[in-house]
Formats: C-alpha cells, sequence, structure tokens
C-alpha cells in the first residue's frame, strides 16, 4: 500500500520480506531473506533515497543498519510493552494499571514482546504466579476503542487524522469508522504530538486509545501507517501511506482532512464474493493476494458516506464468511 500511493509521486520501491508470495511483490522489487540478514539490508538500502518498515517487530539493529525513518527508537519502545507503558507514563499520558497496581481480576496477561492482533495475551481470573517476559494488565472499561493516525515531517511539523473507532474481535480489528463521534480529539492530539516529539519521530504513528466516559487511557502505539487508517486512501484528501512517504523523504505533508463519514471493514480469515461487493457501485475493494487462513487479514473494503443501510448490507456480505 505504500508503494501503492508513491508510485503516482515518480518512486519505485525495493522489499525485504522472509515470504516468497510477500503481497509486496506485486508493486516492486522483492527481497526474500530474514529482517537480519546483512547482505540482505545492505542491498534493501542500496542507492535507495530512504529505508522505512511498516511491521513493529523488525529488529532494531537492522533498523539502525539501514538508517531506517522512523528512527530505531520508536521499534524499540514498542517492541517492549513496559517500556511503552514506561514512556507513556513519563510523558504523563494515562494507561491501563500494570503487574501490581492491578486490584480486579479478571485481568489480562499479556507478553511483553512481539504481540500483536490480540496475539500474545490471555484472560487470567487471579494473580498468577512469577510470569518472566509478561506483562500483567488490568483490564480497562472502555466505552469505545478509537485510535488516532498521526504524521511528523522531517522539519518536525505534524499533522492529525480525525480519531477513528475501531471494533475489535479477538483482538483483531474488524472495523474503523471516522469520524468519532464527539470523540476528545484535542486530548488524543495532545497526547501523540508528546511522543512525536518525545521520539523524534518521522512518519507516521498510530496511537492506540481506550475512551472512558470522554477520559483517554493509551493502549499502545504502532511505529508505522496502520491498519485503522486504511480508510484514507479514499476517505482522506492525503492517505496515511502517503503522508509517510512525504515524511520520510521531508516533502511537505498532505491535508489529513476526511472527505466525509467513513467506514472500513477488514475481510478476515476467508474472502466473500467480490463481485458481490462489487456491485455496490462505490464500494473500494482492496484484495492482497494472500492466502485465506483463519484469522489473517486478507483485504477490506471502504465506503466514503454511505447510507447506514448500505454499511448494513455490506457488512452482511462480509461477515458472512465468519
Ligand atoms: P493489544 O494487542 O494490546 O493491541 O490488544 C488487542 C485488543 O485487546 C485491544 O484492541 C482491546 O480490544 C483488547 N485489550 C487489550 N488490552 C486491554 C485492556 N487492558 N483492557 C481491555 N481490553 C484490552
Amino acid at each position: 500500500m505504500l508503494a501503492l500511493a508513491g508510485i503516482p509521486l515518480g518512486l519505485s520501491f525495493r522489499f525485504l520480506d522472509p515470504a516468497p508470495d510477500a503481497p509486496a511483490r506485486e508493486v516492486g522489487e522483492l527481497l526474500v531473506g530474514a529482517y537480519d540478514e546483512p547482505a540482505l539490508l545492505d542491498r534493501l538500502a542500496d542507492g535507495a533515497d530512504a529505508v522505512t518498515y511498516e511491521f513493529e517487530n523488525v529488529p532494531v539493529a537492522a533498523a539502525r543498519r539501514v538508517g531506517a525513518l522512523p528512527d530505531a527508537r520508536a521499534l524499540e519502545v514498542s517492541q517492549d510493552r513496559l517500556v511503552e507503558k514506561a514512556l507513556f507514563r513519563r510523558l504523563g499520558i494515562p494507561t491501563a494499571p500494570i503487574d501490581e497496581e492491578v486490584t480486579s481480576f479478571p485481568a489480562l496477561l499479556k507478553t511483553r514482546r512481539l504481540g500483536y492482533d490480540g496475539k500474545g495475551q490471555r484472560l487470567v481470573e487471579t494473580r498468577p504466579g512469577p510470569a518472566p517476559g509478561h506483562v500483567l494488565e488490568g483490564l480497562v472499561p472502555f466505552d469505545r476503542e478509537l485510535s488516532l493516525l498521526a504524521v511528523r515531517g522531517a522539519g518536525g511539523e505534524t499533522a492529525f487524522y480525525p480519531l477513528v473507532e475501531n471494533v475489535h474481535a479477538e483482538g483483531i480489528l474488524r472495523s474503523s469508522r471516522v469520524p468519532a463521534v464527539a470523540a476528545p480529539q484535542a486530548q488524543a492530539e495532545d497526547y501523540a504530538a508528546r511522543l512525536l516529539d518525545e521520539l523524534g519521530y518521522v512518519g507516521v504513528l498510530a496511537l492506540e486509545l481506550f475512551d472512558v466516559g470522554g477520559r483517554l487511557i493509551a493502549n499502545e502505539l504502532a511505529p508505522r501507517v496502520h491498519n485503522s487508517g486504511h480508510w484514507t486512501i479514499e476517505g482522506a484528501e492525503t492517505s496515511q501511506f502517503e503522508n509517510h512517504l512525504r515524511a520520510i523523504l521531508d516533502l511537505p505533508l498532505g491535508s489529513t482532512a476526511a472527505r466525509g463519514e467513513v467506514v472500513m471493514l477488514n475481510l478476515i480469515g476467508e474472502l466473500p464474493d467480490p463481485g458481490a461487493l462489487l456491485e455496490y457501485g462505490d464500494v473500494h475493494l482492496h484484495l492482497y493476494g494472500k492466502e485465506p487462513r483463519p484469522g489473517r487479514k486478507l483485504g477490506h473494503v471502504t465506503l466514503v458516506d454511505p447510507t447506514s443501510e448500505k454499511v448494513r448490507a455490506v457488512t452482511d456480505l462480509v461477515l458472512k464468511q465468519h
């Protein structure tokens, strides 16, 4: 999706991915191999104006070797839930209670590292014994989940998309809606700006938030373009992908305004009939060319200014598969 946004700007792309069938092979040169293989990293960066990543479990040393933007510090923070929470707290950003602060159960036991899409977390009914490599997290009684897509340019200028309201099931994002009704936009922007400035961040960052009665609690940050920002491809003046490229190439940032009310639905596990979705002339369908597998994100659809009936009908088509 980064390449799809960059090709019209005259950019060309080279990718590194461990999977030979990575979707990126369709839109640039694909190097296949481990993220930490020095020879491949050097080939990846050879002649490039900028190197970036869109997966937060890329090794920090690999990001350092290629001089990636955003720089490796953001990866270090986001790869360890304890370091991440400590940073939030140092910057005055509220978070869920952890470890000995947790007083009510059930609570969530999460792995400190390598968790995403709800992987590496489970509910526990009582306080567990010593669990090295894990963090115990109090359940936040949230009204809804929100995310803020933020971007900071190479010169330090910032821009923020409207807050997104997200629905998850089994820890996996199912749908996003913009704008989130009566959302605390200024509070979210203030928190994100503190993170961007502290990290000297360049590129798009996603801040995942719980809304508890209008008060925001930070869940985690993703130092990359984010699934809850896929709606920006058709739904915003400038997509998160284009703005990420503009930022890391030291170009002016584009407008982050939404083009209306936008709904994004993920296609997970199995694909619905594309023809049935495309019967609706204004459904934007994105298929990633991935092999179907339970829980895997295979694509998404976006609707701009849809009627509620259309959202219901398209949701039914999408959910029929689950
Ligand atoms: P994570 O892997 O931390 O992004 O968690 C995935 C999803 O699990 C979140 O989007 C929430 O739906 C849920 N979740 C994670 N942490 C908490 C928490 N402390 N309280 C309530 N729900 C949570």
